[in-house]
């Protein structure tokens, strides 16, 4: 059975109309892209989709109680879920530094969590203040 797929490339602001056709899990026909970068990006959205994931992970004596996290490179989006639940768990002691890595390898995939956020212990945050 042939399954069609209609994709929008974001790759850049040309923004192509894709036209897929798939049997089998495998790609049999792909039109509407003007270069390769758009090849394999709806290759990917077809066969194994990824995404950046970016999210928050609780912080212990921070002047805030969360820091911004993401990827360092996007995840396969079916893992995303499990990956939310992995960064839900975990509570970082503050200073946290931007890049610090908060979970190395996430899922076996190789892939780090990082934060993208400075949090401030919060006893150096207030005898600054005062
Ligand atoms: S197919 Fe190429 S030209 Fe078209 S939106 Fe994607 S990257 Fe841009």
């Amino acid at each position: 059975m042939v399954e069609k797929k209609s994709l929008v490339c974001i790759v850049c602001p040309l923004g192509c109309n894709v036209e897929v056709e798939l049997s089998g899990g495998q790609i049999d026909s792909l039109t509407g892209n003007k270069c390769k970068r758009g090849r394999d990006y709806a290759i990917s959205e077809c066969i194994n989709p990824v995404r950046t994931l970016t999210s928050t992970a609780k912080v212990l004596d921070g002047e805030l109680p969360l820091v911004s996290v993401k990827s360092e490179k996007p995840l396969p989006k079916k893992l995303l879920p499990e990956c939310i639940k992995e960064i839900n768990k975990i509570e970082v002691q503050a200073p946290v530094h931007i890049s610090d890595r908060l979970i190395c390898n996430i899922l076996g995939t190789g892939i780090n969590i990082i934060a993208t956020c400075n949090v401030k212990d919060k006893s150096i945050a207030k005898s600054v203040i005062s």
